[in-house]
């Protein structure tokens, strides 16, 4: 059967490529039957920012929103996913020949880094496609919520933090390391939940698609 849904989350585990400097994700054993407890349990390692998550506001604006203020109005509803090709750099004018409808609000990235599975496996790389600051102006010119991306920054690697910056100072909600290797372009709804970290400026997230009613 197949499933009504589609899994655009990173599988969190041993291969997940993390940010350097981040000490990445790691799960052990913390009670295990085999050494007689009485049940199996995982320790997890971890920030926030480790595969699929949300980057709420405060991440870089310093009294910015944490994640209970940005709630999960940006992360659940209509959402566009767009080829966007090869292109590394995404900025206005290739934004603007995606056409994308006016009521658009939320819309997602789908750049050559799902088309190559090595990025979705460590080791980190550095030459991911991402937004540009122009491109992340455009995106708040067009009254988005929510922008996403399948690579662990929304951000072009070495960039001053100006795209993130004008972005999260605009309120847009950023999604990042997402899979969208397998999902045909168009219009989806988007259900993104993620954890409810208090006093957080990012969290990680499971996100999956559904088609649109009647497509
Ligand atoms: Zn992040």
């Amino acid at each position: 059967v197949k499933p009504s849904y589609i899994d655009i989350s990173w599988p969190l585990g041993p291969d997940t490529p993390s940010w350097p400097g981040s000490p990445g994700f790691t799960a052990a054993s913390h009670l295990a039957i085999g050494d007689g407890d009485l049940a199996n349990a995982t320790l997890l390692t971890m920030d926030a920012h480790t595969g699929t998550h949300v980057d709420a506001p405060r991440h870089f604006v310093a009294k910015g929103a944490d994640l209970e203020t940005l709630g999960l109005d940006p992360f659940v509803g209509d959402v566009y996913v767009v080829d966007i090709g090869t292109s590394r750099a995404i900025g206005p004018a290739l934004l603007d020949g995606l056409a994308l409808p006016d009521q658009a609000r939320r819309l997602l990235l789908q750049t050559a880094n799902s088309a190559e599975s090595h990025f979705r496996r460590a080791p980190f790389r550095q030459d991911y496609a991402a937004l540009t600051p122009e491109g992340a102006q455009w995106v708040v010119d067009k009254g988005l919520v929510l922008i996403g991306i399948d690579y662990l920054s929304i951000e072009l690697y070495g960039d001053a933090p100006t795209t993130h910056r004008i972005l999260l100072e605009a309120g847009v909600a950023i999604l990042e390391g997402l899979d969208l290797a397998d999902v045909p372009p168009g219009e989806y709804t988007l259900v993104c939940l993620p954890l409810r970290l208090l006093n957080a400026e990012a969290a990680p997230a499971r996100a999956i698609l559904l088609p649109k009613q009647g497509s």
